[in-house]
């Protein structure tokens, strides 16, 4: 109820003419948009938060260009936002994790407008070549066609007590986190994959589909380079999808993760990406000692100059972002009424826009 008045009053606002006076007003603050995955199939109404629709993209890219917001890489951007030179409110296109649909389904969008963007890409996936195994499992449990099932004799150390499980609305959800936690505590790399297909198997759902889709699965090196080479910058995401705080871990997850990105593209990775939205101070000494010159976090907002740009904001959009909640975000309307609601109250007035992003989407921490 709260998001259709927030939805009105944007309207209204913007037959006002707010949007115009809000871009020039913000018009020295930089918008870093956030895309996750793309759509190939029914990937959004399994995970709204994580997947946008190709035309819903395509959509927001029009916007864009017909409303001529320059969209610059995030390399002249931190240059710019470092010089205090950012003006005429521009945008910064990144994408998260490295989907293979951010190949079949963005590339094209992205070129057709000549926009520069940066995918930031999680390597432990994209060197096994299959589905994120905690999103399949969730998927599965999602899609089954079944209201109940036995789920006894998988092989689970712990989940055999399952038994018989009510397949009903949010419990879906919570069935798929005890059975990722088992078969995590339970099976090595191999045994997860066969755990999948039983699973799958016992559920009704054609894994084998999920595979040969790839909508659960990153990009391939071919795809990999492939962006890199129409001028995609390839960044960092870590390795397994998490930076831990003690430094020699996130050392190492820094290093995983370059040692796989930078044979692609041949160049330096300096920027980066916190998994899950994750971030601390407490990690800023792995990721300077790594050589990295900006990292943008999820929370929502516009990065202005003094920003630390170790912990930039940015502005996601996902399949449940309205179009005039896009529009608002990008006219600088949304940030203003961030200013004016105060620091404090800051990401509950967001949230009252967008939900919990970080409990709702957090990709798993991927156990290796
Ligand atoms: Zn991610």
């Amino acid at each position: 109820m709260k998001r259709a008045l927030i939805r009105t009053a944007y309207r209204i606002g913007k037959l006002a003419g707010l949007f115009a006076l809000a871009r020039r007003i913000t018009r020295r603050r930089l918008r870093i948009l956030c895309y996750h995955g793309f759509t190939l199939d029914d990937e959004a109404a399994f995970r709204p938060s994580l997947f946008i629709s190709g035309e819903t993209f395509a959509r927001r890219m029009r916007t864009i260009a017909r409303k001529g917001y320059p969209v610059i890489s995030l390399d002249e951007a931190s240059r710019l936002l470092e010089q205090d030179a950012i003006d005429r409110a521009p945008v910064v296109i990144t994408i998260d994790d490295g989907f293979h649909s951010t190949h079949a389904v963005a590339r094209p969008v992205l070129e057709k407008h000549g926009f520069p963007a940066t995918l930031y890409l999680t390597s432990y996936y994209f060197q096994q070549g299959r589905p994120i195994f905690q999103l399949a499992i969730a998927y599965i449990c999602w899609k089954s066609p079944l209201t109940e099932a036995d789920l006894s004799g998988l092989g689970l150390d712990e989940g055999d007590a399952l038994g018989r499980v009510l397949l009903d609305g949010e419990m879906r959800g919570e069935l798929a986190k005890q059975l990722f936690v088992a078969a995590c505590a339970t099976f090595d790399s191999p045994g997860r994959i066969a755990f999948a297909r039983r699973l799958a198997e016992r559920l009704q759902v054609d894994y084998e589909a999920i595979i040969a889709s790839r909508k659960l699965s990153l990009v391939s090196p071919e795809e990999l380079r492939e962006l890199a080479d129409s001028g995609m910058a390839i960044e960092l995401h870590t390795h397994r999808h998490l930076l831990p705080e003690e430094l020699d871990a996130g050392l190492r997850e820094i290093a995983d993760n370059r040692a796989v990105i930078e044979p692609v593209t041949s160049k330096p990775a300096q920027h980066f990406c916190y998994p899950s939205g994750i971030w601390s101070a407490a990690r800023f000494p792995a990721l300077r000692m790594s050589g990295v010159k900006t990292a943008t976090t999820c929370e929502p907002g516009l990065a202005r100059h003094g920003a630390d740009m170790l912990a930039l904001p940015r502005v996601l959009d996902d399949s449940r972002v309205s179009q005039i909640e896009f529009e608002a975000e990008l006219s600088g309307v949304s940030d203003l009424y961030r200013d004016l609601v105060g620091a404090s109250k800051r990401k509950a007035a967001s949230l009252s826009v967008y939900g919990n992003w970080v409990a709702e989407t957090a990709l798993p921490v991927l156990a290796a």
